[in-house]
């Protein structure tokens, strides 16, 4: 309550400060009931439904939507205006400025939260205001499993422009190669479908190229038919000998991942402000095969403190894992890719522990969060089917090991320390992981110093900026939005 009174004064006198109304004044004007000033208790409300007190910023005015019609009259009318920006999703995302901005406007997507099955059955329409916990929720008596992020609180606009990763990785591809349209708002304020067939080259581009051709409004994904999914947590105790098996377990899954593709992992290590130390396993046998091979070098782990893994609903298992992934702190994040290669992931996972532990004896309230995500060769061979995706990883010929971290802290002090300690964390991971490097990082657990589109390789990073060119020539959302990573300086 004293932390929400005090972050709504600071965006009062931010504003006073320093910015016209004149966006703000013409976007309510033009769109009433919609946009809300820092005066107005709504505009604390929607501002403040942001996964990390991190992203809760200082906008003008915050912008809420009805329809996409309504994202179109608001973005031509800032982008006629010069006005700078923001757009949220789910909101998920810790880095300042991602989904929210200092001045300028705030567009908040929470009211396109259409979540229906499509006339064909086969496919599920979902405003980007949703968030992927609603959707399992909504399909989960209706035994349908649909590609989407494994924390309940993402959105669906950062991961379907983002990337993807989930259970069905292996399977299925990223999240972006199960989407069969995009419903997009152009700088111009068109709102266009891109698919295979019509405006092919932006949809390709959106597949992994973030907020730089435009404001999503609704994606169409493909759901598979599987009512219940064989899956859960396992929780080990954090020791040197539990450590070193787990380790071991994730270069053996990602590797067997090839062969046994029905199966998802991803491994996450805590070491609490409270001085435990605990190892999450979060599995899937996606297809619902109990007991799955496929998942052996995780399940054989010992010993358990917990074990939840059964015949369970995708909506049930997120649920489950939300509970670990609090919002209401401060949080930052960072990423590497390397080799997935024993003697790499060792090196890495050391080279982390020592950053932890430098900061951890400074730092008056630090949960240290590691997360590592199997990533096959297999995964990126389904992009193809649907024309592929920006990711620069089709062509990529050896298995990957995804690391990201995202550690969360409580006084607004200490953020300085913690984005230089994210800094130290890339050297440091970066140093130890140095061959066996890979260009590759994941946009959305990226740190700002780092460069992710860069990571798609020179022939993808020309493509999107070729797009951008096409379909956003007065480059609105390269100089009005500065939130996310921009394709005009991609590298
Ligand atoms: C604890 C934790 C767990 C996570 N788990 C997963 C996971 O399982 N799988 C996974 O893939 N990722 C995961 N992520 C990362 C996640 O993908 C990102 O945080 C993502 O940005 C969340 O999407 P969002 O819609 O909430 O994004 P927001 O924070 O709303 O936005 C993020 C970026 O996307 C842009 N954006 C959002 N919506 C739109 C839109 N409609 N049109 C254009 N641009 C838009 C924003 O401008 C911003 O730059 C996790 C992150 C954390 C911290």
């Amino acid at each position: 309550m004293m932390r929400s009174a005090l972050l709504l004064l600071a965006a009062a006198v931010h504003v006073a400060a320093s910015y016209p109304a004149n966006c703000c004044q013409s976007l309510k004007s033009k769109l009433p009931g919609q946009v809300f000033l820092s005066n107005e208790a709504t505009y604390a409300q929607l501002n403040n439904q942001r996964w990390s007190n991190t992203s809760i910023l200082a906008p003008n005015c915050v912008f809420q939507p009805k329809a996409p019609e309504d994202v179109s009259k608001g973005v031509k009318l800032l982008v006629t205006n010069s006005c700078p920006f923001a757009i949220k999703s789910g909101g998920h995302n810790p880095i300042p400025g991602a989904n929210n901005i200092d001045g300028g406007v705030s567009i908040v997507l929470g009211a396109l939260n259409q979540i229906e099955l499509a006339s064909d059955g086969k496919t599920v329409r979902l405003g980007t205001g949703a968030r992927w916990g609603q959707v399992y929720k909504a399909f989960a008596d209706k035994g349908l499993l649909v590609p989407g992020g494994l924390c309940g609180g993402t959105g669906i606009g950062g991961v379907s422009t983002g990337g993807g990763e989930s259970y069905l990785l292996a399977s299925h591809g990223w999240v972006v190669d199960n989407v069969v349209n995009y419903q997009v708002v152009l700088a111009s304020g068109a709102i266009v479908d891109a698919n295979q067939k019509s405006n092919s080259a932006l949809y390709k581009a959106l597949k992994g190229g973030g907020n730089n051709f435009g404001v999503v409004t609704r994606i169409d994904v493909v759901a598979i038919e599987q009512p219940k999914i064989w899956g859960g947590s396992i929780l080990l105790p954090y020791f040197p000998d539990s450590a070193i098996a787990t380790l071991n377990a994730i270069t053996n899954f990602t590797t067997l991942s090839n062969t046994q593709p029905n199966n998802g992992a991803q491994v996450v290590i805590t070491y609490t402000a409270t001085g435990q130390a605990l190892i999450a396993l979060s599995v899937a046998s996606t297809d619902g095969t109990v007991n799955s091979t496929g998942l052996a070098p995780f399940t054989s782990l010992q010993p358990q403190i917990a074990n939840t893994v059964g015949l369970r609903t995708i909506s049930d298992i997120v649920t489950e894992l939300d509970a670990n992934q609090a919002d209401g702190f401060r949080d930052t994040s960072a990423t590497i890719t390397f080799k997935n290669d024993p003697a790499t992931l060792f090196a890495v996972h050391n080279a982390s522990d020592q950053v932890y532990l430098k900061y951890n004896a400074t730092v008056p309230y630090l949960d240290w969060v590691v997360f590592y995500v199997p990533t096959a060769k297999i995964d990126s061979t389904h992009a193809a089917a649907r024309g592929g995706n920006v990711l620069g990883l089709e062509d990529n010929p050896e298995d990957l090991i995804v690391a990201f971290i995202t550690p969360r802290w409580l006084d607004a002090a200490q953020d300085p320390v913690m984005y230089e300690m994210a800094r130290e964390w890339v050297d440091a991971v970066t140093k130890a992981a140095g061959v066996n490097r890979h260009r590759f990082l994941y946009q959305n657990f990226a740190a700002p110093s780092q460069k992710p589109l860069c990571g798609y390789g020179a022939k993808n990073v020309e493509f999107m900026k070729g797009v951008s060119k096409k379909y956003d020539p007065g480059e609105a959302f390269q100089k009005l939005v500065p939130g996310g990573f921009k394709v005009s300086k991609a590298c």
